[in-house]
């Protein structure tokens, strides 16, 4: 029986909502209330244990070589595509996300991954020739090879369970490195039943394995493996930088964000008003690029707002069921609620107007109505601090510069979009926003360019997913230096003479002695 088979069981067998046993992780479907499983909340020792055990799975996984890697990740991809209503089923379940959300969002992501890395990994890990200025280098060969860190740890958060958790973990294990994922204790079940997928899809035993539990059980991760991948807050990914500072191990930290939004005077209103719903409710508001606020410049402030509202009052929101039931599904993490209630009510004690929503939604899961406000300004923690659920503060701005300034008033800088029918303004703007991506008439497709890095700036993280750098983190780069026919005696060695300081001396004032001329 496979681990999820167990933990199902235990929830059938359990009947509601019984209280997690000791050492055991209760997992509660967001949007009707009821425990869908159990996992175990796994002690250090045991994640210990599986790194070890990853540890020693890892060269014969590196010798499979490329191709050898390839032909798992393909199998996996044709693992997805046949099982793709178990898959979905389980993601609906677990985080209470809409089918289509599953779908797009995930499903279809990781099988478009699969191909994508195991395709390009030979390319952005090939050995790269470096043609040196150096002249005391002449007719030496230098390369750079990358080389698998080993045993790499991937953490991620309940949002996007499988898209940036397993996600993650595919150019790793493309790179040639055993991987053990410590998936979010709120969301844990569709990466616990990739366990089992994985080896049957042909890697060898323990190349892949899941680390069920809580904080403590990724905290016990990062001090063991050889390079770790961590996405989640800026809170816990801090902790996490500071864990591995002090293994002196890589860190590669995808967090938090507060995505602006600015429409120009020139835009596109009816595009940018369809994007501002889509990606500010999209998933509940629960996107780490999600559009988190909006700048809307005064002459088409009244018609943004008057689009987005209509707009939003035709969602339809509940437990998500068949295929088109619901366009919004339920809050997947209890105290987001909390924090959502916080912030609302700090924008509305400071002067904010609601338009559509603005309270819980009822149950017996957990939702919270798509919500539009405006009369925001930057003293209230709605345009400032990461609200994560389906709320759009919309603010009136003079012109592009103040635009600018107020997008770039922030400590994150993840994603960012721009509305502008001169699309050669439009990218000037995009240009001048301190955010790791932005977008120009279009918001968030930008995950989708696999070739492009994915990182944010400031308090959004560092390193990046996506593109060469996307793989390359998950290895060490290696200078190799060959002299393959080299005299006895070099002249940069010893015996140190007069005759060879002066040469050396002379051979500097030949190459750099002139003085610079200024340019006027
Ligand atoms: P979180 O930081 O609470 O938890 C993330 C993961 O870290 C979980 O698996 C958790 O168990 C683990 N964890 C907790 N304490 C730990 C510790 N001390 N050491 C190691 N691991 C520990 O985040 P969350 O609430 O699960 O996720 C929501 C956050 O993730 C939001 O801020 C969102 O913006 C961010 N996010 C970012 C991206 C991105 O690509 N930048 C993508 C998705 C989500």
């Amino acid at each position: 029986m496979s681990a999820l088979e167990q933990s199902e069981t235990t929830a059938q067998h359990s009947n509601g909502a019984p209280p997690a046993a000791r050492g055991q992780i209760a997992v509660e479907n967001p949007a009707t209330g009821e425990v869908i499983g159990h996992v175990d909340d796994m002690r250090a020792e045991q994640v210990d244990a599986m790194v070890e055990r990853a540890r020693r799975a890892q060269p014969a996984w590196e010798a499979q070589g490329f191709d050898g890697r390839a032909e798992v990740m393909l199998e996996l991809r044709h693992w997805f595509v046949q099982n793709r209503d178990q898959v979905i089923d389980l993601l609906v379940r677990e985080n209470g996300k809409t089918r289509e959300d599953a779908l797009l969002a995930e499903l279809f992501y990781v099988c478009d991954a699969l191909g994508f890395w195991a395709k390009k990994a030979p390319k952005y890990l090939a050995d790269e020739r470096i043609k040196t200025h150096s002249l005391l280098l002449l007719g030496k060969k230098v390369f750079v090879r990358y080389r698998p860190h080993g045993v790499v740890g991937v953490i991620g958060p309940w949002n996007y369970p499988l898209t940036n958790s397993f996600g993650d973990c595919i150019p790793a294990l493309m790179a040639g490195n055993s991987v053990v994922l410590k998936p979010s204790e709120i969301t844990p079940l569709t990466n616990l039943m990739l366990a089992d997928v994985v080896r049957e899809c042909g890697a060898p035993a323990d190349v892949f394995q899941v680390a069920t539990g809580a904080g403590e059980t990724g905290g016990a991760l990062v001090e063991n493996v050889d390079m770790i991948h961590f996405t989640g807050s800026t809170r816990t990914g801090r902790k996490v930088a500071v864990a591995a500072a002090e293994r002196l191990i890589p860190a590669s930290l995808e967090l938090g964000g507060k995505d602006p939004m600015i429409v120009l005077r020139e835009a596109d209103v009816d595009r940018a008003a369809n994007m501002a719903v889509q990606w500010a409710m999209s998933n509940s508001g629960q996107i780490c690029m999600a559009v988190e606020r909006v700048y809307v410049e005064e002459p088409v402030y009244d018609q943004f707002v008057e689009k987005v509202v209509a707009r939003t009052l035709e969602l339809r929101q509940g437990a998500p069921g068949e295929p088109g039931r619901v366009d919004i599904g339920a809050m997947t993490f209890p105290p987001q609620m909390e924090i959502i209630r916080g912030h609302m009510q700090d924008a509305v004690d400071k002067g904010a107007q609601v338009l559509v929503g603005g309270n819980a939604g009822t149950g017996p899961g957990r939702f919270f109505e798509p919500t539009v406000l405006t009369g925001v300004d930057h003293t209230m923690k709605i345009m400032t601090e990461e609200t994560f659920g389906p709320v759009l503060p919309i603010m009136k701005v003079r012109d592009a510069d103040e635009a600018v300034r107020l997008a770039n008033d922030s400590r994150y800088g993840l994603n960012s979009s721009v509305f502008s029918k001169d699309v050669a303004k439009g990218e000037q703007v995009a240009r001048r926003l301190n955010a790791g991506n932005a977008c120009v008439n279009d918001a968030l497709m930008n995950y989708l360019a696999l070739e492009a890095p994915f990182g944010g700036s400031g308090e959004s993280g560092l390193g990046a997913r996506h593109g060469a750098p996307g793989i390359r983190k998950y290895c060490a780069a290696q200078t190799i230096l060959v002299t393959r026919f080299g005299p006895k005696r070099e002249p940069t060695m010893f015996p140190n003479t007069a005759f060879k300081a002066k040469a050396f001396e002379r051979l500097m004032l030949l190459m750099w002695g002139r003085k610079p001329r200024r340019k006027r």
